[in-house]
């Protein structure tokens, strides 16, 4: 499965670009034009989420962080499903 992304999103994307400094999504820093970012879907695909029900930048890093899966020792008590 490739990651298609249309003409619509890259233009969404661009238009967000060009509003940064914006607070990202997932670690709510500021995401500098600087930073390499994504645009994130604010519904996951998996829950059938399209651009047109809004997207929210996010940190790559942010990102790949929370499409991986959870490390096992992280210091904290280990949280709950809600
Ligand atoms: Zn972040």
């Amino acid at each position: 499965m490739g990651e298609r992304q249309s003409m619509a999103w890259r233009k969404l994307r661009t238009s967000y670009g060009n509003a940064l400094p914006l607070p990202c999504r997932r670690c709510g820093q500021l995401i500098m034009p600087w930073d390499r970012w994504e645009l994130g879907h604010v519904v996951d695909v998996a829950d059938g989420g399209t651009a047109a029900q809004g997207a929210w930048p996010e940190h790559s890093a942010c990102n790949q962080r929370a499409s991986r899966p959870r490390p096992h020792s992280t210091g904290l008590p280990p949280s709950r499903r809600w």
